[in-house]
């Protein structure tokens, strides 16, 4: 009998060549394999349905089967199917533009292929504009413990999530990390904004101890998402802005999960007053998922300094296949979907109206903290709450499976202390119709009053 079993696991994956992305080796565990997709659900080869709770990896915005998305990426293909930006092509100009407009001042954008691509852009244009302006010193980069900025060597760098990255170190040098505003788990004590603040603070102590000769930007998302949805109060965005200002260090604002309405606003940092960061990196929701695309948009300001006349100052940087122009279309036809259905007040409106019921959970013996902001939700699951001890990963794993049995796939994240991965991830695509909103607050309510 084992014989037969050891047959069958060795026949199964000689079936694969596929080498899966996170996925811990477990022959007895079959990866879903996903064969169509419909609005919020997507259906796999044996036929069950799940609702996507985590719209893919946080991006599928509009969800599945926009039949307009692909007719847009269908067209540009037959027209120009592939051109350098080097030169330039209609798609990519008009995106351009719209990504300006959206953001509300004048930004001139570089294409890429993701988000941390679009990190590593933005990375060495702000290198190369210290340089050029009289400031070659400014080198060193500043983000935040628990953040995500990307898996590429120097996204991986500003990423500062010590699981990601043991294997992988020594990082790249010149990424300096500070304490995030993180208020259910803070060294600082006072009320969650008092703690906000003195975040903020240790990152101006930061600029002054290294130097602010030596410090060429700051990156943070407005809100940290794969490190546990972390929500802190504007006030701390702003006065992180302000800091930025104050020492010459440019603010690179990561938008790659929060762009494109998942939060309530257009961008993240929209939610915060008088905000205009140096740079904003984004991919993910750009186009819904539907292409990969990264855009790293630069503020007018900075780009003039790459390209004053008679000197050698341009950006060294191509990509091949960044700025694609079927996936430049399909990101103009995307934006177009999410302005034509509104789809931001939606989920401004619906994820206070119907989301943030999740936050009745707060009570349960195992819910530590609900955090919320439009369609992006996460829930801290704790063994208990006075000692705030992250829920075992056995039982974290038996809430996402028993969600999955119930056809709803949500996520896990968190890395709050080495080894914990306590944050439910709840991030469903935009376009999610109220029956599905009902459907997910149903079935995680269900499975979290089981445990
Ligand atoms: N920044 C943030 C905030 C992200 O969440 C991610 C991906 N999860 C990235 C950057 C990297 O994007 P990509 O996987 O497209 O390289």
């Amino acid at each position: 009998m084992k014989a037969e079993v050891e047959m069958k696991r060795g026949a199964e994956e000689k079936k694969s060549h596929l080498w899966n992305a996170m996925h811990k080796y477990n022959p007895n565990v079959k990866p879903t394999v996903a064969v169509s997709g419909e609005g919020s659900w997507f259906k796999d080869e044996e036929g069950n349905a799940y609702l996507d709770g985590v719209s893919g990896l946080w991006c599928l915005n509009l969800g599945y089967g926009r039949q307009e998305i692909v007719d847009a990426a269908a067209e540009q293909m037959m027209k120009l199917a592939y051109f350098p930006l080097t030169m330039n092509h209609q798609p990519a100009i008009q995106l351009a533009n719209k990504l300006s407009e959206l953001l509300g001042a004048a930004y001139q954008t570089f294409f890429s292929n993701g988000g941390s691509e679009a990190n590593e852009t933005a990375f060495k244009i702000a290198r190369q504009y210290h340089q050029q302006t009289g400031n070659p010193g400014k080198y060193k980069f500043i983000s935040r413990y628990r953040a995500y900025h990307g898996s590429t060597l120097g996204a991986m760098s500003a990423t500062a999530q010590a699981n990601r990255r043991f294997k992988y170190d020594p990082s790249a040098p010149g990424f300096l990390h500070v304490a995030p505003p993180y208020s259910y788990r803070s060294l600082f004590s006072g009320t969650s904004e008092e703690k906000d603040m003195r975040a903020a603070d240790e990152l101006e102590e930061m600029i002054r101890w290294e130097g602010e000769e030596t410090v060429a930007a700051v990156i943070m998302e407005p809100f940290i998402s794969g490190g546990g949805v972390i929500i802190p109060s504007m006030k701390y965005i702003e006065r992180v802005s302000e800091i930025c200002r104050k020492y010459h260090v440019l603010l690179i604002m990561d938008e790659v999960v929060s762009g494109f309405g998942r939060t309530g606003e257009m961008f993240g940092f929209k939610h915060a007053n008088g905000i205009q960061p140096d740079i904003v990196t984004m991919a993910k929701g750009l186009t819904s998922g539907y292409l990969p695309l990264g855009a790293t948009s630069v503020k007018a300001e900075i780009y003039e300094v790459f390209k004053q006349e008679g000197k050698d100052n341009h950006f060294r940087h191509v990509s091949t296949y960044g700025g694609h122009p079927a996936a430049c279309a399909v990101g103009l036809k995307n934006i177009e979907i999410i302005e034509k259905e509104k789809i931001v007040d939606r989920v401004r409106q619906l994820g206070h109206s119907r989301l943030s019921e999740l936050r009745n959970l707060q009570e349960h013996k195992h819910v530590g903290e609900v955090r919320q902001v439009g369609f992006l939700l996460g829930m801290e699951m704790v063994e208990d709450k006075s000692t705030k001890e992250p829920l075992s990963d056995s039982k974290m794993n038996e809430v996402v499976g028993a969600c999955k049995q119930k056809g709803l796939i949500i996520g896990k994240n968190g890395d709050t202390v080495p080894g914990g991965n306590n944050i439910l991830i709840i991030a469903p695509p935009l376009s999610s119709t109220e029956e599905d909103l009902d459907f997910i607050i149903e079935t995680v309510k269900s499975v979290i009053r089981s445990i």
